[in-house]
């Protein structure tokens, strides 16, 4: 009896402290489709510049001295504040690596594995189809606090199927869909002019500042709890072998991210409260023209990389010696908020360790 009531008291005091350990309350979820770790942890592919248009503006914004300074030129929020308060994993320099696990190595397969925290060797295309697996976002979307206050904006017009908007009740905004349930409605207005009347270069993607703009409103407005975004210009002017505009666009997410970060560091709902995790679908091949490519037949395209900041997430720079999944996404974004996704989903992939300190 006795040995009863301090079983189930120890628990109990157990169960407390481990949430009061924990400051995150709210998530934050950003990809940036197929950015390279070579751009990444090296700054601008002086290997890629040889016939690259805007080389003149390329070069003055971007060319420095040594790696460090021109990851810091391209990225400068990433490396000045995320690699400085937070955590980055990938680097192969420092024999940190992040894998993809599916054998695919392109989208939707990667986005499944980041989202449910395992590959699924059933998922072989890109094609518009329901995912049959639980995303962490429809799985917290389910949780006690989180009902209602989970949502996705999405450049690419296959995420309504990735998260399932349909089934999972996470309202999922993507493609060249019209916002309809913005805060601003004089920037709702003006949004969907733009998005109507400008060129579409792609008919899949719609150009990331939408994408930003509505995460932005989501923000200000709605404060879901957990919050998707999914920028996607990087890998399409990647196909297109356009690397000036890869370039610039791994440039503008960066000041996007900045702004997001700055934005909720502003508001009581989210400051200090708040963790943000950056990752990628799929890595590149290295040299041109693999560059432009990423797949199964491509070398290196399973290398990506990750990265945190967050109360709880201690500031120990670029990881050595680590090696981890691209699953390992989800249960860590159920971890920073003290929730086991694994509970549920045993098969998904752990989370990182990021309170070790
Ligand atoms: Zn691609």
């Amino acid at each position: 009896m006795h040995r009863l009531i301090i079983g189930i008291s120890l628990s109990i005091i157990f169960s407390v402290s481990a949430q009061a350990e924990n400051k995150t309350e709210n998530v934050i979820l950003i990809t940036y489709d197929g950015l390279r770790n070579q751009e990444l942890f090296g700054g601008i592919d002086h290997r890629l510049m040889k016939k690259v248009k805007k080389k003149e503006r390329l070069t003055t914004q971007f060319v420095r001295e040594s790696d460090e300074q021109e990851r810091e030129a391209l990225l400068p929020f990433f490396w000045n504040t995320i690699a400085k308060e937070g955590q980055v994993w990938g680097n192969l320099d420092t024999n940190s690596k992040v894998r993809v696990v599916n054998q695919q190595v392109f989208s939707y397969p990667g986005y499944n594995e980041i989202l449910t925290g395992r590959p699924n060797p059933a998922i072989t295309s890109n094609a518009k189809v329901n995912n049959k697996n639980i995303t962490v976002l429809e799985w917290l979307n389910q949780q006690p606090g989180f009902n209602n206050r989970v949502e996705a904006f999405a450049s690419w017009d296959v995420f309504p199927y990735i998260i399932n908007e349909e089934r999972s009740g996470v309202p999922v905004n993507a493609g060249w869909e019209a916002f309809t349930d913005m805060g601003d409605e004089t920037k709702q207005a003006q949004l969907n002019m733009l998005n109507r009347e400008l060129p579409q270069m792609w008919d899949s993607v719609r150009y990331d500042v939408m994408t930003f703009e509505g995460a932005m409103d989501a923000i200000t407005h709605h404060k879901p709890r957990v919050l998707y975004i999914g920028f996607g210009e990087t890998d399409d002017w990647a196909h297109e072998g356009r690397y000036d505009l890869y370039i610039e666009s791994a440039h503008k997410t960066d000041v996007y991210i900045q702004r997001i970060w700055e934005k909720v560091q502003s508001m009581p709902e989210y400051a200090g409260k708040t963790t943000l995790i950056l990752t990628t679908d799929h890595g590149r091949g290295d040299t041109d023209p693999e560059w432009k490519s990423h797949g199964k037949k491509i070398d290196g395209a399973e290398y990506i990389w990750m990265a945190m900041i967050g109360p709880d997430t201690p500031a120990k720079g670029v990881m050595k010696n680590t090696s981890t999944t691209q699953g390992q996404v989800a249960a860590t974004m159920a971890a920073a908020l003290g929730l086991d996704f694994r509970k549920d989903h045993p098969e998904a992939a752990p989370a990182l360790a990021m309170s070790s300190k």
